[in-house]
């Protein structure tokens, strides 16, 4: 390992705490050789707010680097072990086919896990080959960084490049490494891990190196475990409450895709919502829909659950007193997220004072949309342009009745119209990555090598509260012969 160590200005400034955990959470493993690297993309704009160095990634050793074919200075490449529960199944898990190469702290001191994913087998791998194909890497880079321009937690793309080979899936495809940029990769199965098959001072050091790196203010608390849990619940509760606000599904809330920093994780079957039904599923494996649309509040409440279980042994030394403590804390995720939700809500109909039939005008305003699969986003991008005669909604009696109670509602605040439709405009996006957009730069760069259709995709994406007529292109609905859409889990 030692002669492939490089030392370039990339500005990578890498620690590795993780390391200093016990062993048992981790195993040290270099990234594969892979035959012939290639830049495929690079984010510019993240590269500059870490403090990072565009030439130097640019450059055969940078490119490299994210290969994984050297391992830049002060890097400790490693596979992290957890568990989770897949669609209720509890199972060991782990990086299997990704590596933490370490900790990099930015300029500001910001600390951020560089993770190389597609990097090749780890001890975690099970059957799998620790590869990942071109497609579904893109699609990560495309759809988290619409997520982080939303203003929705998450973890970022930094690069993607091909590795030269081939990879087996169904058919043979070219393989790919993302660099995935993120608080910590913790998650709720990390600490399912170490419950399981940890000693308590092991949970301990866990849940104290967790709250020294997410929740520092936990010091002060009478119960800083008890802290943690709150705080992962508050996130959770936020976050949430913004992918229904903007119609995304996640597609594959196991455990082990739910990070305990509260930034949205593992973009596999991923996809945003067109006509509004709380039914929505994507995922070919998600045959019960378990992860539709309309679930993900209950599932991320179930999720939290299986996490304040690990805690229990430190939460309390009396289990039923730990058990109370534990309940008390994971009910109020319903009540959070409630309230982040209505909040959100009354924002996307320009509404900032608070009543309590909101949410009856909410849910009836939802339901006949749901009644004439109207468009998500763009229902709500005409009523914030009185485009309304645009959607099928237009002379709908149900909608004119709420569209009455709505302009009724709008006239009991203190704030002007002109300022409720600049709220409107802040808060209903004019563009997500609309699944065929996101296929057709897609196809475009896998199969022809053409990365301007992504290009153009990531700069419309870049700004989605833009609302300019450029952004029409990215506004316009599928043809009726590409849905329902179909996701894969990509590996
Ligand atoms: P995911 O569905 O991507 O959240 O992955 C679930 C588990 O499968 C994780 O432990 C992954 O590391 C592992 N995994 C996914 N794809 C591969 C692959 N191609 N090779 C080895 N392990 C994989
Ligand atoms: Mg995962």
């Amino acid at each position: 390992m030692k002669e492939r160590k490089v030392i370039i200005e990339t500005g990578l400034n890498l620690e590795n705490s993780y390391a200093s955990l016990p062993k048992t959470f981790f195993t040290r493993q270099s990234p594969s050789h892979v035959p012939s690297p290639k830049l495929a993309t690079l984010n510019y704009p993240l590269i500059t707010s870490l403090g990072l160095n565009a030439k130097a990634l640019q450059s055969n050793d940078g490119v490299d680097i994210l290969a994984g074919n050297k391992i830049p200075k002060g890097a400790m490449p490693l596979a992290q072990a957890y568990a989770g529960h897949q669609f209720e199944h509890f199972t060991m898990l782990g990086d299997g086919r990704a590596l933490l190469i370490g900790e990099h702290i930015t300029p500001l001191g910001e600390r951020f896990d560089i993770q190389l994913k597609g990097s090749g087998k780890t001890p975690y791998s099970r059957g799998g080959d620790g590869k990942a194909a071109l497609g579904p890497m893109l699609r990560e880079y495309i759809i988290s960084e619409a997520m982080n321009a939303l203003g929705i937690a998450t973890t970022r793309s930094l690069a993607v490049v091909t590795t030269g080979e081939s990879i087996i899936r169904e058919t043979e495809l070219p393989g790919a490494i993302l660099t995935r940029i993120a608080a910590s990769h913790i998650r709720v199965g990390t600490f399912q891990y170490v419950s399981r098959w940890g000693t308590v001072e092991e949970l301990r050091a866990l849940a104290d190196y967790t709250l020294q790196r997410h929740f520092q203010e936990g010091d002060d608390k009478e119960n800083r475990y008890l802290f943690l849990l709150q705080e992962v619940i508050k996130n959770q509760a936020k976050l949430i409450a913004k992918w229904q606000l903007v119609g995304f599904v996640h597609g594959v809330m196991n455990t082990d895709n739910m990070a305990i920093s509260g930034e949205t994780i593992d973009y596999g079957p991923c996809a945003f919502m067109d006509a509004y039904d709380p039914a929505t599923v994507f995922s070919s494996i998600d045959t019960y829909g378990r992860y539709a649309y309309g679930n993900q509040p209950n599932i991320a409440a179930w999720n939290l659950a299986r996490f304040a279980e690990t805690l229990l042994p430190l939460l309390h030394i009396n289990q039923n007193e730990a058990i109370k403590i534990a309940q008390n804390a994971v009910s109020d995720f319903t009540k959070l997220y409630k309230h982040n939700w209505l909040s959100g809500m009354r924002g996307k109909l320009g509404i900032f004072n608070e009543e309590l039939e909101d949410e009856y005008l909410i849910e009836s305003l939802l339901s006949t949309m749901q009644k004439y699969g109207a468009d998500y986003t763009n229902t709500f991008r005409a009523l914030t342009f009185d485009e309304i005669e645009d959607t099928v909604l237009f002379g709908k009696i149900e909608f004119d009745k709420w569209y009455e109670l709505w302009q009724k509602r709008l006239t009991r605040q203190e704030k002007s119209k002109v300022s409720s439709k600049q709220l409107m405009k802040s808060s209903n996006p004019a563009v997500i990555p609309r699944n065929h957009r996101v296929e057709e730069a897609l196809e475009a760069a896998v199969k022809q090598g053409d990365y301007s259709v992504m290009e153009r995709l990531l700069d419309a994406l870049s700004r989605p509260y833009d609302h300019s007529r450029e952004q029409d292109h990215y506004s316009t609905l599928p043809e009726p012969s590409t849905c329902p859409y179909r996701t894969y889990c990509g590996t």
